[in-house]
């Protein structure tokens, strides 16, 4: 098979354009192409009156050799299969234990199943249907759960999101196609496969991940939802610890020697009791700022001109960044077209914002984060954990601004450009509940921040006609980007200093999203199920 990498056609082809651009590229008749899938589909619309779309395409044809030696736009289609490293014996004395159950745990634990190694989960929070019912309601003004919410409850944190399948990992052996196939087979959208920026959506996401699960207990893995890993059982050896076991939220105790820990980027209490038993931590730097909401026509317009609305194109998105003279880099961060700003605290007392959208992304705002980098040298020195304190006070004033009450405090750009407080909302309506309460935004972060973002917006405006419009708003605060540390493993995937605690996904600051956090779980099982047999 060959694979033939950019051929463009423009937005409205027709049905058997593509064949005549494969016959054209190929320069060979009819008669010799036997068949055609498409691996890839992105668009052009930087020319907004003539729109691309860019197709990469895997090809049967007769004489397929002589073909390959054309130019570097046609080659061979590599096998992107995925095969299993390893299959457990079935004299396997002990079962590996997965903590949480985000994507990186559930693909950890879905690949050790699919290995045969019966995974034994361990989840804090809850089912995801209860889960929903806990976090939706915590939008309806009901109390905080702390333990079942935006972050934590199976699925992980990306379960109440706009469910978007794209990063800029390397994936050399090509683990995000397992991935999105895991996906395809628990019910997301077949286009997932080919469109260049996949989204699921979140009411999908709750079906899937109950079948992922299902699917890990059928292999003989077990799940255990309400129960927290509070502390390890580390055996002190010459030079660091082996793990020996776990203490758990029931009062339970778990034998296990090889664990892996994927607890995301919010399980600040874990974080804690690791660095309380030496397991090695260090501070890694995050960004902090706000989420952004226009209205999408606004957005889909200055992207796509007259073609807005097409079906193909979908709601239109961005991404954006601008280096101030500060020295900071703010940029357009989980651009969420067509969603809901989301009240996405773990803890009481304070504020986080993040952003969700349905499959069609059909509400009626834009929101993005707008975030400035921050990192451990300049803005957080001193303590592997300083990031979290950091993130705490943010959320702290945040919650303060807002009247403590969870409502987010919320600035209109126009005002804030100005440095004035806002009184009045304009034309764009708040999509934030429980609710939001206008004031000045600029007492909630650093004044850096605030700097860097007064500068950018403008700028940002520059690229999309309209991102600066006085009646546009910000909610804050946005804390929860990425994790503010990473508990370092080796090249054999285990931490430093503890032998059998693969750290893994976001949390440990190895991926940054769903897709990366799945493929990072993939490849975290793999090492795991291979140490078991090198046992
Ligand atoms: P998590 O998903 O955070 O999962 C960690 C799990 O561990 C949680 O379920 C938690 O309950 C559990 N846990 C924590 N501590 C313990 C413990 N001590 N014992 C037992 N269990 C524990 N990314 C995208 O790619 N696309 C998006 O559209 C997108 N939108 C988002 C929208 C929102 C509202 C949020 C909050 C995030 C979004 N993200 C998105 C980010 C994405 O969700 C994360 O990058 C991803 O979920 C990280 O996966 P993970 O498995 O490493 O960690």
């Amino acid at each position: 098979m060959l694979r033939l990498t950019d051929i463009k056609l423009p937005l409205n082809h027709d049905e058997q354009a593509l064949e005549q651009a494969i016959l054209r590229k190929l320069a060979i008749k009819k008669q010799q192409l036997q068949a055609f899938t498409i691996f890839r589909r992105g668009y052009d619309a930087r020319n907004k009156r003539d729109i691309q779309l860019i197709y990469t395409l895997d090809v049967e044809v007769t004489g397929e050799a002589e073909l390959l030696a054309q130019d570097s736009s046609v080659r061979a289609t590599p096998d992107m299969t995925y095969k299993f490293v390893a299959q457990a014996p079935s004299d396997l004395a002990e079962r590996p234990v997965v903590v949480g159950l985000g994507p990186c745990g559930l693909f950890a634990a879905l690949i050790l199943a699919q290995m045969g190694f019966k995974p034994i989960v361990l989840e804090r929070g809850k089912a995801v249907r209860e889960r929903t019912k806990d976090t939706f309601g915590f939008w309806r003004k009901q109390p905080l759960n702390p333990e079942s919410n935006v972050q934590f409850g199976e699925g992980g944190a990306g379960t109440f999101s706009d469910g978007k399948l794209y990063s800029q990992v390397k994936d050399p052996k090509h683990y995000g196609r397992k991935v999105l196939h895991e996906f395809v087979a628990a019910g997301a959208p077949e286009e997932i496969m080919y469109v260049s920026k996949p989204h699921i959506g979140t009411f999908r996401l709750v079906n899937m991940v109950e079948k992922m699960r299902q699917q890990i207990i059928d292999l003989g893995g077990e799940v255990r939802f309400s129960t927290r890993v509070e502390k390890l059982d580390l055996e002190p050896l010459a030079e660091g610890y082996k793990l020996k076991g776990l203490h758990l939220s029931t009062g339970e105790y778990l034998s296990c020697s090889k664990m892996v820990l994927a607890v995301g980027h919010s399980a600040r209490d874990t974080f804690q009791a690791l660095y309380d038993q030496g397991v090695y931590i260090e501070a890694k730097p995050f960004s902090v700022g706000f989420r952004i909401e226009h209205e999408q026509s606004m957005i889909d317009r200055c992207r796509f001109g007259d073609n807005a609305g097409h079906p193909i194109l979908g709601a239109a998105d961005y991404k954006l960044v601008h280096h101030c003279k500060n020295g900071r880099s703010v940029y357009s961060f989980c651009m969420c077209p067509g969603g809901t700003v989301v009240a996405a605290t773990s803890e009481e007392g304070r504020v986080v914002t993040n952003g969700m959208s349905q499959y069609s992304r059909n509400e009626r705002n834009a929101n993005s984060a707008i975030v400035v980098g921050i990192d451990p040298e300049r803005d957080y020195p001193g303590h592997p954990l300083a990031g979290i304190d950091l993130q705490r006070r943010l959320e702290e004033q945040a919650f303060k601004a807002g009247g403590e009450n969870y409502h987010a405090p919320a600035q209109l750009i126009g005002d804030f450009l100005s440095g004035k407080p806002s009184a009045e909302l304009g034309e764009v309506q708040p999509s934030y509940t429980p609710g939001i309460t206008l004031t000045d935004l600029s007492k909630v972060v650093p004044d850096f921040v605030t700097a860097a973002i007064r500068e950018a917006i403008p700028a940002f405006d520059r690229q999309i006609k309209g991102f600066a419009k006085p009646d546009g708003l910000l909610t804050g605060v946005e804390t929860r980007t990425s994790s503010p540390v990473c508990i370092k493993r080796g090249k054999d995937y285990q931490s430093i200093n503890v032998q059998g605690l693969y750290p893994a996904g976001e949390g440990a600051g190895y991926a940054g999203g769903i897709w990366s956090a799945g493929i990072d779980g993939i490849r975290v099982a793999e090492a795991l199920a291979l140490a078991y047999l090198e046992d």
